[in-house]
């Protein structure tokens, strides 16, 4: 039955009541109040329909919103995880670069004493473990005071960075450099003696000593004196650096950019 269909009837039906001429037919009654029935069915199974179109539309608007707001908060949650690994590797940047402060220097980029003395300790306690020899040197730039009084301080520190990539080239790659403290420097020498040393600490002196080193237009030049000690059986590392420290002075005494073996 179509739409059309359905208006003829129910035309059909309202003109069949209206009609006076049956007015007292007892069907029409009957008509009347199956009429009055459909209509109010009809109108029920409409509310029926808006009702449910209302709750499709409502509980699908639902479903996006939580859907939404769950993406939403993935995104929140993933904004927070990259902003906490981005502030923890930040975190971790600045502890590498405060470590490296605190046992660099400044100025040359080599180690500075405090890494020296880590260093010394482990690599003396090592060798007294493994009963296997060590030799420590330290570096003394020699008359560096008249460098810096002939050509400024600027040109003091130029030439101290110079010396530090002397020291540097003629190490061995299993030595560890570092800056003292003022124009000194110590050579941690792990595995050799004395006499081995000695090789190590000649192409260090000579490395120095043949550093082309202009100041304006007056070439520097420079020498360091060394002080050389073989670790004994038993010493302490503060006892190891005096002997090496007595051994620079004699260097010193002896005429400077020089080399001395402590006894
Ligand atoms: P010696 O041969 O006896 O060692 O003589 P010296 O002049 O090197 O010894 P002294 O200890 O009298 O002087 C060391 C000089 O080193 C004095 C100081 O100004 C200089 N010095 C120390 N640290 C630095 C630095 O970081 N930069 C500069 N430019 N000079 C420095
Ligand atoms: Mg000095
Ligand atoms: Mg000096």
């Amino acid at each position: 039955m179509s739409v059309r269909d359905e208006e003829h009837i129910e035309l059909r039906v309202e003109k069949l009541l209206a009609d006076p001429e049956y007015q007292d037919n007892p069907l029409r009654f009957a008509l009347d109040e199956l009429y009055t029935e459909f209509r109010g069915l009809l109108r029920q199974i409409d509310r029926i329909t808006r009702i449910s179109d209302r709750y499709q539309s409502v509980s699908i608007a639902e479903k996006l919103s939580v859907t939404d707001r769950y993406h939403k908060q993935l995104r929140q949650l993933e904004k927070i995880a990259r902003i906490s690994d981005r502030y923890q590797s930040m975190m971790r940047d600045l502890n590498e670069a405060l470590k490296e402060a605190s046992t660099r220097d400044a100025l040359t980029g080599i180690g500075n004493r405090r890494m020296l003395m880590d260093r010394v300790k482990i690599e003396m306690a090592r060798a007294e473990r493994m009963e296997r020899p060590i030799t420590l040197a330290l570096l003394d730039v020699d008359r560096f005071k008249a460098v810096n009084d002939a050509h400024g301080h600027e040109a003091g520190d130029k030439a101290l960075i110079e010396i530090a990539r002397a020291i540097e080239s003629g190490i061995r790659d299993y030595d560890i450099c570092g800056r003292w403290g003022g124009e000194e420097f110590m050579v941690i020498m792990p595995e050799i003696g004395a006499t081995e040393a000695v090789v190590v600490v000649e192409r260090v002196r000579n490395a120095i000593a043949g550093l082309n080193l202009v100041a304006g237009d007056i070439s520097l030049e420079l020498s360091a004196s060394f002080g050389i000690a073989e670790r004994r059986n038993g010493e302490s590392v503060s006892d190891t650096i005096k002997r090496a420290d007595a051994a620079l002075f004699e260097a010193k005494r002896g005429g400077r950019n020089r080399y001395e073996v402590a006894t």
